[in-house]
Parts: structure tokens; sequence; C-alpha cells
């Protein structure tokens, strides 16, 4: 498709205002904005791709009424959305665009099957393909990923036998229907159909398996696929601002899995095929050992009493429980009794990224007091106590200790290190990764307060000032 000057100057223009606004997501102070540019550049490609548009009325009217409709289903999802759900979300766009990319593939594949084999391109053909593949996981993958988080199905880690067995298989299937239709073979519209249909199904098969905390990373994966899905969609329509959009995608959700997959200690092999290899030996473990449980007045006057150094370890529930006013709240009354409060960061507490740090920061908590995981490690040896609230997982020492465990290799926050260690939660109930945790179970060393995390902190608080 050969462009008209002014459409493909929108499209360099479009591209600029991605790049640009990628660029400055960087820092939490120029994130918004840097969205907002984004999204500009969005509006641009679409206007021109519009109005380079040569079809029917009825057509456009089509494209018009589904932009509208997506729009409005996008936009009322998106101020609804409550930010513990927001992985949830993120999947669920996140799967509804590589599902987009495989339809767009499939249906360039159809028109281009009526043309004569000479005048078909074997570079669009496998780029028609690689679209439907990478865009069906993307989408089926995603879906089992919204399951998951969602808590409607597939929890945990879903395995069977020779699971391996069966996803090389499926895999060589889309890749003989593949080869079939780039060699001109019979039926390619069918055998297009098979890759689809696999591609559905090895998202499925690739995502059940993952349980727990490596949620975040395969949900940074699948973007990076549908990106790619994207791109490959670009070079069977002939628009490049699709291939650059693509690219960026792909280029950045993969930059963004490998960098999680190795802040977390869990390469991404064992990630996709762990699990599958591991079947059937994981269930988290009844919890019917003995703890030391205690009430807000026990660990206030813990608190005033025996400890000059704190360190706050938040997490999931605190977000469920909008505590992080009652949490600054304490560590103001903590440091008007001269104390040294700080709040250790694990990068994948709550579940999103940056989640803790935006809770803490609309508590107004300074940004100074926030540190992350490598840099508060060692201090915990030297803390007097250590109050965790809401948070499970990222303080499991299981991850360090049992090398069978799904979180195995992924760093914790040493707070089993500090002398003294304090709960928040309602129960003895295990994190997202399904999986018990022992600190629970260190008598002498731990304190579990039973609460809702706010009614808790709220109550430590006000014990901490009748101690003053
Ligand atoms: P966890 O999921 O490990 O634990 C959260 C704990 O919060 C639960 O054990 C629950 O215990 C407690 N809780 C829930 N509601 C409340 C409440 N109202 N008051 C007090 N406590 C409550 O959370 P972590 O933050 O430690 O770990 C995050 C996990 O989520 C990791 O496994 C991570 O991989 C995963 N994840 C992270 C994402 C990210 O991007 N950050 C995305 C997706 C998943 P109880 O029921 O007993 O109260």
């Amino acid at each position: 498709m050969s462009l008209g000057i002014g459409t493909s100057l929108a499209y360099l223009a479009a591209a600029v205002l991605f790049i640009f606004g990628i660029r400055i997501l960087r820092s939490p102070m120029t994130a918004r904005a840097g969205n907002l540019i984004a999204a500009v550049g969005m509006l641009v490609a679409c206007v021109a791709t519009l109005l380079e548009f040569k079809g029917d009325v009825y057509t456009l009217l089509l494209i018009a009424g589904v932009v509208v409709a997506g729009s409005v289903v996008g936009g009322v999802m998106a101020t609804r959305v409550p930010m513990t759900s927001m992985p949830q979300f993120v999947a669920a766009f996140n799967g509804v665009g590589g599902g987009a990319a495989a339809l767009i593939s499939f249906s360039e594949l159809y028109k281009l099957s009526q043309l004569p084999l000479p005048e078909q391109n074997f570079v669009i053909l496998l780029s028609i393909l690689f679209g439907i593949l990478i865009g069906g996981v993307s989408f089926s993958g995603s879906a089992v990923a919204f399951s998951k988080l969602e808590e409607i199905a597939f929890e945990g880690s879903v395995t069977f036998p020779i699971q391996k067995v069966v996803n090389a298989l499926m895999f060589l299937v889309a890749v003989a229907a593949g080869v079939n239709v780039l060699i001109g073979g019979p039926m390619p519209v069918a055998s297009a159909a098979v890759v689809l249909g696999v591609s559905l199904l090895l998202g499925v098969l690739l995502v059940i398996p993952i349980g727990g905390a490596d949620m975040p990373i395969v949900i940074s994966l699948l973007n990076a696929f549908t990106g790619l899905a994207a791109a490959a969609s670009g070079f069977s329509l002939g628009n490049t601002v699709l291939i650059i959009a693509g690219a960026l995608v792909g280029a950045s959700g993969t930059i963004l899995t490998y960098l999680m997959s190795a802040a977390l200690g869990r390469p991404l092999s064992k990630i996709l095929f762990g699990a599958v290899a591991a079947a059937g030996q994981k269930e988290a473990e009844a919890h019917d050992k003995p703890v030391t449980s205690g009430d807000p007045e026990n660990v206030g006057s813990m608190l005033a009493n025996e400890a000059d150094s704190v360190i706050f370890i938040p997490g999931y529930g605190l977000a469920v429980a909008q505590a992080q006013s009652a949490m600054a709240d304490l560590m103001r009354t903590l440091e008007g009794q001269g104390k040294d409060v700080k709040f250790a960061i694990h990068p994948v507490a709550g579940r999103m990224p940056g989640h803790m740090n935006v809770l803490l920061a609309e508590a107004r908590v300074p940004a100074s007091k926030l540190v992350d995981l490598d840099d508060i490690n060692d201090q915990f040896a030297e803390t007097d106590a250590v109050i965790i609230v809401g948070a499970n997982d990222v303080v499991n020492p299981t991850a360090r200790e049992d090398g069978d465990s799904p979180i195995a290799g992924m760093p914790i926050l040493n707070a089993d290190h500090a002398r003294r260690v304090v709960f928040v939660k309602r129960s003895l109930s295990p994190g997202f990764a399904g999986i018990d945790n022992p600190l629970f179970y260190d008598q002498d060393r731990t304190t579990m307060l039973f609460s809702d995390a706010k009614d808790g902190l709220e109550g430590v608080t006000q014990a901490v000032k009748n101690q003053g």
C-alpha cells in the first residue's frame, strides 16, 4: 500500500509521540504525561488511517460504530477497575489485542489465497502465519491469565502427564500447517485455520501450569507477544505505524519480561516449563502448627518499649484493606517517639509493578523512606521490629530454602533476620503463590496479629499512643 505524503508524515509524528511517551513513562512524576502523549500518538495514527481509507460509506460507518463501542467499553472499564485488579485488566486488554492481530492476519491470508500463486509474497505469507500463531497464543493465554487472577478458573498450577510432549506435538502441527501454506499446498485457508486453532490451544496449555508468583512475568511476556503479532499484521497490511507500534510493544514487553525474571531470579524456561516438570508436587500445606498470636495492645507495647528501628513491609492486603493512610499514621506516631522507620518495597508486592509505591505516595509517605529490596535486605539483621502488612509471598523464606518451591530463587525481603516480626493479616491463608509461610510458625520471633490491615494498624497506632 503506498501512502500519501500527509499520511506518512502523520505516521511519523505518531511514532515520535509513541517513543517520547514511552520514554517519559520511566518516572512516576512524568508517567501520566507519557501515557497521554502516547495516546495522542495513537489518535493521530487512527485518524490518518481513516483519512486514507478508500472503502464505501457503509464500511466507514461500521468502523466508526466499532470504534465508539470499543472506546465506551474500554473507558468505562478503565475508570471502574480497582487498582488491585490491574493485572487482570491488563491481561484482558492485551488478549483482545492479540486476538485482533490474529484475526486481521487470518483475513489477510484469506484475501491473499484468492490470488494466483506467483502473486503471493512469501515474506508476507510468513508474517501472516506468524501473526496468527503469536496472536492466538496471546489471546487464549491472556484469557487463562485473566481467569487465574480473577480466580474464575485454572487456579494454581494446572498440570497433567506428558504436558510437554503434547505442547511440542501441537507446535509441530502448527508448523506443518504453516509450511503447507508457504509452499502453496492444498487448502491454505483451512491450514491457516489449523494454525489458529492450535495457537489458541497452545496459549491455554502454556499458561495453565504457571502459578503464583510468576504471573506478572507471564503477563509481560504475553504483552510482548501481542506487540509482535500486531507488528506482523502491520507487515501484512503494509501499515508502517502498526509495524512501529507493534515493534515498540514487542521490544518493551520483551525487555520488561527479561528484567522482571532476572530481578525475581526466575529464568523464563523455569517459569514456562518448570511447573510442568514438577507436576503434582506442590500444594499448600495444611497449617495446623502452633503460632504466637497477639492483639494491637501487645504489638503497640512491643513497638513503643522494645523497638528503636522499625521496617514496614506492605503487600497486597494493604491495598485490599486500603490501609495505606493507617500505615502512614503509625509511621508518624512511631517517628514522633524518636524511632527510625523505613518501608521495604519488594518489586512484585501487591498486584502490579509499583503498586506499593503508588499506595504509599497516596498516603504522603516520603519517597525517601521507601527502600528497594537490594538496598534494604542487609539492614534487617540490625532491625528491632518488622511489621508485615497484608504481605506473604514476598517474605516467604521458602523461596531461599526449598529448591522445589514454586517461588524458588525469587529474592525475598529478609524479614526473618529481624529481631521481632509482626504479621498483620486476617488468617494463616497463603498468598498469591498458594504456599505456606514457615515464618508464621517461628514462635520466638513472630507475632500474628489476626486482623484486617486497616483495623489492625489503627489499633496498634492507638496502643503506641497510649504507651507514649
Ligand atoms: P500475597 O498475595 O503473597 O499475600 C497477600 C496477603 O494479604 C494474603 O496472605 C492475605 O492473607 C492478606 N490479605 C488480604 N486481604 C487482607 C486484608 N483486608 N487485611 C489484611 N491482610 C489481607 O501478597 P504479596 O504482596 O506478599 O505478594 C504478591 C504476590 O502477587 C506475589 O506472589 C506476586 O508474584 C503476585 N503478583 C504480583 C503482581 C505484581 O505485578 N506486583 C501481579 C500479579 C501477581 P489473609 O487472607 O490471611 O488476610
